[in-house]
């Protein structure tokens, strides 16, 4: 079982067990009081305790508890919660795809899906989700929480200790990643971060896959804790159909205040305006892609690809290695580390493949290798593999560009 930040078998592997939930089976949170006798933040017992019940008769989580065994109104009132991330006038795709996670993992469980939206009116909210598979949307329109990952996370943690979500899903963008610890610590539970696919064991825990081991292994993790807290890679998971019948509308709860507050951070809000963003790019959503690797050691001929790619109106993207050059940023890098591609088609020039480069092209429609070597992993992988001496394609490309504008490579949508 792989514990992310910790090697299994060491004291110190051990201790963070212990300390996050993650990877231990028997651990199931600690008293409310420190040795000091300070209240600490909730436990994963006192999670689960309900208002105005008396501890003995307080619903904890045990994994003998077969989901089959515990009654239909007990799964009734647990819920899957999934955290929406917006993205200027849309909702983040990823987002998307939890929701359709969400209903699968509520077909097993009997849960009922949630979801959380902050900084952002009900009605905007309710207009973007109406038709997916949401039953209840929470809405905390305070805009400070577009602004602040602590004060999110003050708002998200506030939620949880009320509606008592089995599973917190977030996806895992730059946003998410840095949100998701946070309210996982606030919650005194685990987190299992960057997964890729989850579902529900036999005695109704969440099983979380992720990659580990530079992607070599695959590894599933349980959450003793509660609630089982998960970010998610953007791009792995598919988004659900939306049903337009203009009926399914999630029931919406605003968030009017929050138990102990915000973070207070020492600034107001003046005013707000939009970012206008200078050559951005997002390369999740070309269709047409040229993607370059450490096999180019000339800077002019990433001009020259460039121009290939805009000429049939795609783009550039590259592998790590030319971003650890310097030569392009993060966002136009392929891989595990960088972004998943959904082009319908990718031409490889001097990559070999590697299985973090894998990680960002099971999407791909069809792909074209360009490597002198046959044994690189991207040549078994290609639809196409040429082997050819990129400066020689470089080369004819330079000659053919200049020559006559190439013809415009038809995607089909
Ligand atoms: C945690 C982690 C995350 C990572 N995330 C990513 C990621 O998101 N994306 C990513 O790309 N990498 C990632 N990496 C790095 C990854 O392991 C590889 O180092 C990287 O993908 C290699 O890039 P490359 O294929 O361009 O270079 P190389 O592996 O060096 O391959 C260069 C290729 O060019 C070919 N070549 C050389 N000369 C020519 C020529 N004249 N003509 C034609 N072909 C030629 C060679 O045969 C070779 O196959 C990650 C690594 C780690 C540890």
């Amino acid at each position: 079982m792989h514990v992310p930040g910790a090697h299994a078998g060491t004291a110190a592997a051990e201790q963070k067990k212990r300390d996050t939930g993650v990877g231990c089976r028997k651990y199931r949170g600690r008293p409310g009081k420190d040795r000091t006798g300070r209240l600490r933040h909730q436990s994963s017992e006192d999670y689960h305790k309900q208002p105005g019940k008396e501890s003995k008769t307080t619903q904890t989580f045990s994994r003998r508890d077969s989901i089959v065994d515990r009654g239909a109104q007990e799964c009734m009132d647990k819920n899957i919660l999934v955290y929406i991330q917006r993205k200027g006038e849309r909702v983040e795709p990823v987002s998307l795809e939890l929701l359709g996670k969400a209903e699968k993992l509520s077909k097993e469980t009997g849960f009922r899906v949630y979801a959380a939206c902050f900084g952002e009116t009900a009605e905007k909210t309710v207009g973007l989700l109406s038709g997916y598979p949401v039953e209840k949307l929470f809405v905390y329109e305070g805009k400070e929480a577009c602004l602040d990952v602590n004060m999110v996370a003050d708002v998200a943690a506030d939620l949880c200790r009320r509606i008592k979500p089995d599973i917190v899903l977030i996806g895992a963008t730059r946003h998410g990643r840095n949100l998701a610890p946070c309210i996982a610590a606030r919650l005194r539970t685990g987190l299992t971060a960057d997964c890729t696919e989850l579902h529900i064991d036999r005695e109704g825990a969440l099983v979380q896959v992720r990659p580990a081991f530079e992607e070599k292994k695959l590894a599933y993790i349980q959450t003793c804790t509660r609630p089982q807290m998960a970010t998610v890679r953007p791009g792995v998971m598919e988004i659900p159909k939306r049903n337009l019948d203009g009926i399914s509308k999630p029931v919406v709860e605003k968030i009017e205040t929050i138990q102990g507050g915000l973070t207070q951070k020492g600034y107001e809000i003046l005013k707000q305006e939009p970012v206008r963003r200078v050559n951005t790019v997002n390369i999740t959503e070309e269709k047409l892609l040229v993607v370059a690797g450490e096999g180019i050691t000339e800077r002019e001929d990433i001009e020259v690809l460039e121009c290939f790619a805009g000429s049939m109106g795609g783009t550039i993207a590259c592998s790590r290695k030319l971003v650890e050059r310097g030569w392009f940023t993060v966002e136009r890098q392929v891989g595990l580390s960088g972004n998943v591609s959904n082009a319908e088609l990718m031409i490889t020039v001097g990559v070999s493949g590697s299985v973090q480069f894998q990680a960002g092209i099971h999407k791909v429609k069809h792909l074209i290798a360009i490597n002198t070597d046959p044994d690189a992993p991207v040549m078994a992988l290609a639809d196409e593999g040429i082997l050819l001496d990129l400066h020689l394609f470089i080369q004819r490309l330079r000659k053919g560009l200049e020559m006559k504008p190439i013809d415009r490579y038809q995607v089909q949508a």
